[in-house]
Formats: structure tokens, sequence, C-alpha cells
């Protein structure tokens, strides 16, 4: 996995894995750490996981932010509608409401996961869920079946 190229979700160029404080990162937990990071942005990188490969897509400052916002504010808060209804289904929530996104942006699951996100891509995805209630993302689960990878 790890000799595929990472590119930056900001600007497309190929990133390198360097540590987090190479890469201007401020997180106590990161600085230390290898992440992976763009050449070119300033400050645009990706926390690495165990196994060498990138968590999301490598993107600067203000895309992070937007993610974050994404998932505190529209993705937690549809969750939360699920949770009342269903205590423990936050698994299933959280599924329901990727598989909600990716078939609203017309894109594919793998693709469409939050932390891999453009800043456009977040716009797109904000408009999707920002107003959406948890009844539609259960309806969309009923009626469309993921399918199974080939
Ligand atoms: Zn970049």
């Amino acid at each position: 996995m790890s000799a595929l190229g990472i590119y930056c979700a900001d600007c497309g160029t190929e990133c390198e894995r360097i540590t987090g404080r190479e890469a201007g990162a401020r997180e106590p937990d990161l600085i230390d750490a290898q992440v992976w990071a763009c050449t070119v942005c300033p400050e645009a990188w990706a926390p690495c996981a165990e196994d060498g490969t990138p968590v999301g897509l490598p993107a600067g400052a203000q895309t992070r932010n937007a993610r974050a916002m994404l998932r505190e504010r529209e993705v937690e808060r549809l969750v939360g509608e699920a949770l009342r209804d269903v205590p423990n289904g936050r698994t299933i929530a959280e599924e329901r409401v990727a598989a909600f996104l990716a078939h609203a942006l017309r894109l594919p699951a793998s693709e469409a996961a939050i932390d891999l996100l453009n800043l456009e891509w977040c716009r797109h995805a904000w408009r999707v869920l920002y107003g959406a209630s948890y009844a539609e993302v259960t309806k969309h689960a009923q009626t469309y079946r993921p399918r199974k990878a080939a």
C-alpha cells in the first residue's frame, strides 16, 4: 500500500512522509509522529496510520477544518438522531450516513469518506447533509442496498 502515490487533496501534488514538526503540525501528538505531507502546500498533511498509510488524504488547515465541521456539525447531528432511537447503533448509523452522502455526491463510497474530501467536495457534502434528517438517511438505506465490492 505505502508504495502507492499519495496525493494532496488540495493541489494534487505527490506527498511524502515526514515528521509532524516538519509538516507544520502543532498538535502535540503529531509533532514527533510521521505524517504524509504535501511538498507544496503549507501545513498540508494527514496523520500516518500504523501500517504507514495515510489516514485520509493530506490537506491544508482550511480543508481539515471543513472536514471537522462536517463531521462535528452534520454527521454527528445525524448519528445523534439515530442514537436517540437505537442507543448502541453508532456503527450502522455512521455507515448509513456515509452511504447516503456518497450516493448524493455520486462518488464511490471509497472516495466519499470525509477525510478524503477536498474543500470543494466538503462544500457539496455540507449542502447534502445540512437539513437532512436521519429518517431520510434510513429511507435511503432501505432503498439502495450497498453493492459488494468486486
Ligand atoms: Zn498540496
